[in-house]
């Protein structure tokens, strides 16, 4: 499930080239903005604006999962 350029990124991981149809570079850019949530926000709204995108969904979930924090994990309320 990779493009040409996720192997690119592979290589070398600052050639900073993306295709937004493609869930992996997505993932890898919304991760380029962490931890600013502002600007991964403005990074999935211009993924959305390209045709084919895979989804904002889909980006979040593997976004989280690279994060290692599934969505679908139990929540433990860290509030005593
Ligand atoms: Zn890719």
């Amino acid at each position: 499930m990779t493009c040409p350029a996720c192997e690119q990124a592979a290589k070398n991981p600052h050639c900073g080239s993306y295709r937004m149809q493609c869930l992996e570079c997505c993932a890898r850019l919304v991760l380029s903005a962490h931890p600013s949530k502002p600007q991964a926000a403005s990074l999935l709204a211009a993924i959305e604006r390209f045709p084919q995108n895979p989804g904002r969904e889909q980006v979040l979930a593997c976004v989280a999962q690279r994060l290692g924090k599934p969505r679908s994990a139990p929540a433990k309320s860290p509030t005593p």
